[in-house]
């Protein structure tokens, strides 16, 4: 089972690395308002057009030592870092779906009673790789409804982390939300949270479902806005409100509050250390969508 464990494994972190490299393009194509019909991938130091073998997710990085084939130029490690993370991302969550039949929403390596210490024992035991070997020894138990949701959730869960990634990178890189993104990230939970009781055929569970779904996306607007509204817009925009509010639509309630709370922790200690180490004062503001978006992954996780 080891080696079927590492083929599908390799095979999710390659079609990872690839979506990274479509975020990268996205994060250049948003910025510089271009659509997606235009020519090929072009080197942004001479304008050279790029052969595919240039393109080679984190491999062609590698052969070309990190340098424009035809003008020498730098590229950005950004390409590979980005690539990588979306790669490593790709295998976690295929883990973590098909862990659990049902998709993330009875995911249960998280409960309100367990430590932090169980929760990473869980969480572990969870990314051991004995997933997929239970996954592949019952494949032929599964019925075609559970694989299809399965599926379904799975590719849902995947938009949704290429949304993340190209919003961690273009606040990070830019201090700006990219409200597209929201706006479609936001449109694909709202559908898949309405049809996802159906698809796993518990139909009694809509209205409760949708409600903890609605209340935790305006819960936590109205939280950034009171935030808004008491540090007089300093600390975060409405960019953030919004993420707020699709953090809301993909996660629900409790894991909205644990994806808040593993996204201020961090946020907060950053940001006084940047102020400590004099690189920010506390007119500049840190870009807090990168936190937001660390936050919504543990709270997809656990
Ligand atoms: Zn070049």
């Amino acid at each position: 089972m080891l080696y079927q464990n590492l083929a599908i494994s390799t095979i999710v972190f390659a079609l990872g690395t690839a979506i990274g490299s479509f975020v990268n393009a996205l994060e250049y194509r948003l910025r510089h308002n271009l659509g997606f019909t235009r020519e090929r991938s072009q080197c942004p130091g001479c304008g050279h057009t790029l052969a595919w073998y240039d393109l080679v997710p984190i491999l062609s990085f590698i052969h070309l030592r990190g340098k424009c084939r035809y003008c020498g130029k730098l590229i950005s490690f950004q390409y590979p870092l980005v690539e990588l993370t979306t790669g490593i991302l790709f295998v976690i969550f295929f883990v973590a779906v098909i862990s659990n039949e049902f998709g993330i929403m009875n995911y249960e390596v998280w409960s309100p009673n367990s430590s932090i210490i169980q929760l990473l024992i869980n969480l572990t035991n969870q990314l051991s790789g004995q997933p997929i070997t239970q996954f592949l020894l019952n494949l032929p138990k599964y019925s075609i409804a559970q694989v299809s949701a399965t599926i379904v959730s799975l590719l849902y869960i995947y938009f949704i982390i290429t949304a993340l990634i190209t919003i961690f990178l273009y606040d990070l890189k830019y201090g700006l939300i990219p409200t597209k993104i929201i706006i479609w990230a936001g449109m694909t939970s709202l559908f898949y949270q309405s049809s996802v009781i159906f698809i796993h055929s518990m139909p009694a569970y809509i209205l409760p479902h949708l409600g903890s779904i609605l209340l935790s996306a305006f819960g936590s607007a109205l939280f950034f806005y009171l935030l808004i509204k008491i540090t007089k817009g300093k600390g975060m925009g409405l960019g953030d409100l919004y993420l707020g509010f699709l953090m809301g639509l993909i996660l629900g309630y409790p894991r909205i509050i644990l994806a808040l709370y593993f996204a201020f922790i961090p946020g907060a200690l950053v940001s006084l250390l940047l102020i400590a180490l004099n690189k920010r004062t506390m007119k500049q503001a840190v870009p807090f969508g990168p936190f937001l978006v660390a936050g919504t992954l543990i709270g997809m996780l656990i």
